[in-house]
């Protein structure tokens, strides 16, 4: 009980993809620094709890399990920690998305353990129906306010909207849009803001998983032949797993999804500004939102403020 929408939730579930990061130091020093931000700027009222989730390897586990103990020393709200099998996951995961992998991976082929990168596309279908809102956040970012204000966002949800995101602030769209945008030249698909479709990134996203699971639309648009049909009107070949998934069926379907702020995911990557962009790269570079979490995405350097 405690987290029905309607009422006063007290459960506030948050959950990070967590794996190899006892193979890497870079990993590491993110998981430390956006911990440590959770803790020294998260408040809460006395009877509610940030539950934190976390997807893992046996070795990234272990690390979990020791360290976090003294990256929250600092919190002054209640939390618990669950762990869960990214194995497990995989296996619940894969004959839901295996279809829409080879849309939107890196290669030809639907790797089976590729399958972990649409965990937010089909997460209504293999977590518990008592779970009924979580948050999924990367392990490259910094918080400089309260994770609590990421939650009351869902609280804005118009009826439609399933999952609240955050716009990708690079011209990586406009890229992979290429040849839909020359046939369709009046098109905003790709645009920049605050006119344009920039598509999605998936490094916040709130996903309202009762809506999801409630959503007859959402839930016919992970159909293999749903999927094909659209990758083959936007021509859309991609990477980038569940954000491209997000950002194409986005295209089409606005409805279904909350725009957060810039302010709640700064992205801080400059890649495509020195890859043939530079022309056009502020115009979705720039945030004059006040900022809540930076993404140091492309291992981008977090400012120290
Ligand atoms: N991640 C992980 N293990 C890895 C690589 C990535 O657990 O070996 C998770 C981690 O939560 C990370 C997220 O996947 O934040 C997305 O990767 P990353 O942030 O590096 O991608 P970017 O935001 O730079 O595109
Ligand atoms: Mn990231």
């Amino acid at each position: 009980a405690g987290d029905e929408p309607e009422g006063k939730p007290s459960r506030f579930h948050a959950l990070m993809m967590f794996t190899k990061v006892d193979k890497s130091l870079n990993l590491l020093h993110k998981f430390q620094v956006a911990m440590r931000s959770v803790a020294k700027h998260g408040r809460f009222l006395e009877e509610e709890v940030l539950v934190l989730h976390y997807v893992s390897d046996a070795g990234s586990r272990e690390l979990g399990e020791k360290m976090l103990p003294e990256l929250l020393l600092d919190a002054t709200f209640r939390y618990e920690v669950v762990f869960h099998d990214v194995g497990t996951l995989t296996e619940k995961l894969f004959p839901i998305v295996e279809a829409m992998q080879k849309h939107f991976s890196a290669g030809s082929g639907a790797y089976y353990s590729d399958a972990i990168f649409f965990l937010s596309v089909a997460m209504h279908r293999i977590m518990p129906k008592e779970l009924k809102r979580i948050v999924q956040l990367d392990l490259d970012l910094k918080f400089r306010g309260n994770i609590r204000d990421l939650f009351q966002e869902f609280n804005h949800f118009p009826a439609e909207a399933v999952i609240g995101i955050a716009r990708e602030m690079q011209p990586v769209y406009r890229h992979t849009f290429w040849q839909y945008r020359k046939e369709n030249p009046k098109s905003r698909v790709g645009d920049p803001p605050p006119d344009g479709l920039p598509g999605f990134n998936s490094g916040v996203m709130l996903l309202n998983l009762d809506a999801m699971r409630h959503s007859t639309l959402y839930n016919q648009l992970l159909e293999p032949e749903r999927v094909a049909r659209l990758a083959e009107k936007y021509h859309f070949r991609g990477h980038l797993g569940d954000q491209d998934f997000f950002t194409m069926i986005g295209m089409e379907y606005r409805e279904l999804f909350y725009p957060l702020s810039c302010g709640w995911n700064r992205q801080l990557c400059t890649w495509w500004r020195e890859h043939g962009y530079g022309d056009v790269f502020q115009l979705y570079y720039r945030c004059d939102e006040p900022v809540h979490i930076y993404h140091g995405n492309c291992n981008t350097p977090i400012p120290d403020d």
